[in-house]
């Protein structure tokens, strides 16, 4: 069935990915059909959409369950599409796992979420980002609830590539596929729709390597473009060791301030939400009462605050690093001649230098080494070590 022409522009939010969008508009419409007892090939109640950091992976997860709640094709307008595009539908949860792993005890809810049936909507959806970050016995958990779904129950998960999810809950899933937004089509987008500037859209495009969240940040907040000079400053500084550790050091507070920043705030809100629900500033309960009764959701909540704080540390040191790989990958291409764009092309003198000054030989070397970093940081190895250990590595290539 060839779907008609779409008059609303809601998945023109997700770019350069028409062939998803199409699988998953079609998708939609099949399952419509679905429940008036046509069963169409199309749809099916678990998928999971993979995709780079920054290519759209939780965008396209929330248009096509609007696309599925709407009653008409995704019209973007209607009180379902709104709602869930604002996160407020109540048949469409969003679980974003918090720290570097997400355990059975977090399943639990989840499982008995995906029995339910909808409220309001046509479907329950569950919508499971970084299911990267399930463990075995989390995967193993939800395994028979992915499989073998409630009647109107959606699986929408969520991961960088289809092979860091568990097998057993691959297999089950309908997978859909993002590519990496190609540059321009990212700077028309930031052009159209924020009203950036032709010049700015176009080195923010390219200097978010591919991330579309990150380049309306460049594009619009000098302290992210400052911070991205600084770790872009790091190979012109490692003439020695003392040079290297301080850069190191540099790198990880440069990423736990940013940590700082994205979680202040949250953390504070998230504590007084909690202490209200237990009763803080209602009349003739003690201080002490409160502490008392919260003490133990206290305990939860900031154990998960801290799980989150890690992996945000953690999440901007990958940045950092896949900045520095863009930026080693800029030299080589300069140094291969290759005829293509640069990411950093607004430094394009000095990486010139840089090129001209290094071997072909160390700067493969020295991809490596940025490469090894990033799989290290996934482990529970102490970051500044990790980091210290590239630098060294950098300057010795
Ligand atoms: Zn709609």
């Amino acid at each position: 069935m060839l779907l008609r022409q779409r008059e609303n522009k809601m998945w023109d939010e997700l770019i350069g990915q028409e062939f998803s969008v199409k699988a998953l508009t079609q998708a939609a419409s099949d399952a419509k059909s679905s429940l008036t007892g046509k069963v169409l090939p199309g749809f099916s109640q678990a998928w999971l959409i993979t995709g780079p950091p920054g290519s759209g992976r939780s965008t396209a997860a929330r248009l096509f369950a609007a696309t599925l709640q709407c009653e008409q094709d995704g019209c973007g307008k209607c009180v379902s599409c709104i709602s869930v595009n604002n996160s407020t539908h109540p048949d469409v949860k969003v679980i974003t796992p918090q720290g570097l792993s997400y355990g059975i005890d977090d399943t639990k809810d989840l499982v008995r979420e995906a029995a339910m049936l909808p409220g309001l909507g046509q479907w329950n959806i569950i919508i499971l980002e970084d299911a990267d970050r399930l463990t075995t016995e989390a995967g193993n958990a939800l395994l028979k609830a992915i499989e073998e779904p409630a009647k109107l129950t959606v699986w929408i998960l969520c991961a960088p590539s289809s092979k860091d999810v568990l097998i057993t809950i691959k297999s089950r899933c309908r997978i859909i596929s993002l590519r990496t937004p190609p540059a321009d089509e990212i700077a028309e987008l930031l052009i159209k729709r924020d009203g950036i500037d032709k010049a700015m859209a176009h080195f923010a495009s390219h200097a978010s390597l591919g991330h579309v969240g990150r380049a309306k940040l460049l594009a619009t907040d000098e302290q992210v473009r400052d911070r991205r000079s600084l770790v872009l400053q790091v190979p012109f500084e490692l003439k020695d060791l003392p040079n290297c550790f301080a850069a190191a050091q540099k790198l990880v507070d440069a990423a736990t301030e940013d940590a700082d920043i994205a979680t202040d705030e949250m953390d504070e809100k998230e504590l007084s939400n909690l202490m209200r629900a237990y009763g803080e500033g209602a009349e003739g309960v003690t201080k002490r009462k409160i502490e008392k009764l919260a003490s133990s959701a206290k305990k939860e909540l900031e154990e998960g605050q801290k799980k989150r704080y890690k992996r945000i540390t953690r999440d901007r040191l990958d940045l950092t690093l896949q900045e520095l790989a863009a930026f080693y990958r800029d030299v080589l291409v300069l140094q291969s001649g290759a005829q293509l764009d640069l990411f950093h092309s607004e430094m394009k003198g000095s990486i010139q230098r840089f090129a001209d000054s290094s071997s072909i030989n160390s700067t493969i070397k020295r991809l490596d080494a940025v490469e090894a970093t990033r799989r290290m940081l996934n482990s529970e190895a102490a970051p500044l070590l990790v980091m210290e250990s590239m630098t060294v590595q950098l300057a010795r290539a």
